[in-house]
């Protein structure tokens, strides 16, 4: 906290009070990331490893642990490496060698090897461990940004209780409903309907499933199962789930999907491992989120010292399990270009301010940053948005079209996990 407003009162026990309103609704920082989710801690962790302070701002009063697992391909942990916290979590994930696909109706199997390090981390295990990795007090939960203002530099954040915050450098790594990608401009990210059950299940005995992501397809049902550990799977089940709207009793939620399932001729494994799951674990997605490629090519992604990160920048869905990743690299591009900045500021000019020369070189920074991302995310999106197109497509000709520009930009042989966003 920098410069806290003290107004003179007209008593000491007034004086006091008001210093202690005034303390608690006004403060400055000069790097403010709002969202507490893995672009925001990444960055977070990034900018500390090149001895950068910054603040995290979550709405939740909690870390958003939830949401089961996520694929980590090698370019996500490439940046893990230098976040200096790949080693550890490698102790929680096994390695995934092969996608087993099933296709149920056409009595098809395939089997892919995957060349390079791909793990499903828990969410928890990601988010806890880059949280423990930056210094106490850099997380501040249950602080809601509600609102953007412009400033000089940066920006003017507030909250519904009236807290005001002043940010020098204003990162918005805050998701899909963005409030700061809304202050930069940018259009409200769509959402397409899709209904998934994800979760854990555990198999005290050790799982027989080896090392294979499993991706089944049924007539009315697609089931993705990873390998954890050896006696933990995450899954996810997507299909119709008449009370998917209602997260209040996910056992219900459950014994629907199971029902489901076995109505479809399901293989029993598939059944029971739902039927076993931890139902604590358990959450119903409805909605993925995008951003059209179109709009990732030519958005305005910064405004001053005002930039946007993750999922606020490039929200891709599920669709080749790249968000996460693209989300770390971004957190690495971002704090190299900040260090470098703040590096290449440190004397200003005599007839110049120091902290101007810094804000100057922050803009500019953020600029190199949306330059070095803008080529990489506008293709992850077109590639996420056209594998989801392929998904919806009904004609022939569509569909064609759609595996014509796949095939081009090489989805198959994973050719986006390749990019290595370079050193720290
Ligand atoms: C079903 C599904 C499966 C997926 N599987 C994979 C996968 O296997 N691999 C992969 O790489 N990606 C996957 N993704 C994508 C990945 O989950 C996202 O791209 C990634 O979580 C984005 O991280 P983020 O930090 O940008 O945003 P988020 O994780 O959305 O975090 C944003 C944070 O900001 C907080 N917040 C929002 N607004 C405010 C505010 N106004 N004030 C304060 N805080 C705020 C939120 O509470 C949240 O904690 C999947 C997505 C879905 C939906």
């Amino acid at each position: 906290m920098r410069h806290p407003l003290i107004r003179p009162g007209t008593s000491s026990s007034s004086n006091l009070l008001d210093l202690i309103k005034e303390t608690y609704m006004e403060e400055s920082h000069d790097i403010v990331i709002v969202g507490g989710g893995i672009c925001s801690l990444a960055t977070a962790l990034a900018l500390h490893r090149k001895g950068i302070a910054s603040l995290v701002l979550e709405k939740s009063e909690t870390l958003r642990v939830d949401g089961g697992s996520i694929g980590v391909h090698v370019n996500g942990w490439r940046v893990l490496e230098q976040l200096g916290i790949a080693a550890e979590l490698r102790e929680t994930a096994n390695l995934v060698t092969a996608f087993h696909d099933v296709w149920q109706e056409e009595e098809k199997i395939t089997l892919t090897p995957v060349r390079k390090e791909l793990r499903w981390l828990k969410r928890k295990d990601l988010l806890e461990t880059m949280a423990k990795n930056v210094p106490a007090g850099a997380i501040r939960l249950g602080c809601h940004i509600t609102a953007i203002h412009p400033s000089d530099p940066g920006a003017v954040l507030t909250t519904p209780g009236g807290s005001i915050i002043r940010a020098k450098v204003l990162i918005g790594c805050d998701g899909s409903n963005s409030v700061v990608a809304k202050y930069l401009g940018l259009s409200p990210a769509k959402s397409t309907p899709r209904t998934f059950l994800r979760g854990f299940t555990r198999y005290p005995h050790g799982h027989p499933f080896g090392d294979h992501f499993l991706r089944l397809r049924g007539k009315r049902f697609f089931v993705g199962r990873s390998p954890i550990t050896d006696t933990l799977v995450s899954f996810f089940v997507a299909c119709h789930i008449p009370s998917a709207g209602d997260t209040r009793d996910m056992r219900a939620t459950r014994h629907s999907v199971v029902q489901k399932l076995e109505g479809q001729q399901c293989p029993a494994e598939i059944v029971e491992m739902v039927q076993n799951s931890d139902p604590e674990s358990l959450n119903v997605v409805t909605k993925v989120w995008y951003r059209p490629p179109w709009q990732v090519a030519f958005a305005s992604f910064r405004k001053g010292t005002v930039t946007v990160a993750g999922d606020a920048m490039h929200a891709m869905g599920s669709y080749i399990g790249q968000g996460g990743s693209a989300a770390l690299e971004d957190a690495l591009v971002l704090a190299r270009s900040l260090a470098r900045a703040a590096a290449g500021s440190g004397g200003g000019r005599d007839d110049e301010p120091c902290e101007r020369t810094m804000i100057v070189g922050a803009a500019t920074a953020i600029g190199g940053y949306v330059r070095e991302r803008r080529l990489r995310v506008a293709r992850l999106s077109l590639e996420a948005f056209v594998v989801g197109e392929l998904l919806r497509a009904k004609s022939l000709a569509t569909k064609l079209a759609c595996l014509a520009i796949l095939a081009l930009l090489g989805t198959k042989a994973l050719g986006h996990t390749n990019y290595d966003c370079g050193r720290l």
